[in-house]
């Protein structure tokens, strides 16, 4: 999965994405951790804020937005507790 299909639901404000996978047992089992980045240049957490001199507290975005769940279905296996249990 790239990073570009992902849409960043906040303005000037970066998140934590976390993808989850349901398993055909239907156990939701957290996958990984990502940040999205806004890309947004006034947002203090994001790679494209600025580096010049500015009054950071002030102009800039300080903390990230609401962390977002992604659950992708994933059919075709059971979770690892499950597989190990014999399902
Ligand atoms: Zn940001
Ligand atoms: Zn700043
Ligand atoms: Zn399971």
């Amino acid at each position: 999965m790239s990073k570009a299909q992902i849409k960043n639901p906040f303005n000037n404000m970066c998140y934590v994405l976390r993808v989850l996978s349901q398993y055909r047992c239907q156990h939701i089992i957290l996958d990984h951790r990502q940040k999205v980045d806004c890309n947004s240049n006034t947002c203090s957490k994001s790679a494209s804020h600025v580096p010049r001199e500015h009054s950071c507290l002030t102009e800039c975005t300080q903390r990230m937005g609401n962390t977002q769940d992604l659950i992708r279905p994933n059919p075709n296996f059971s979770c690892n507790a499950c597989h190990l249990a014999g399902f």
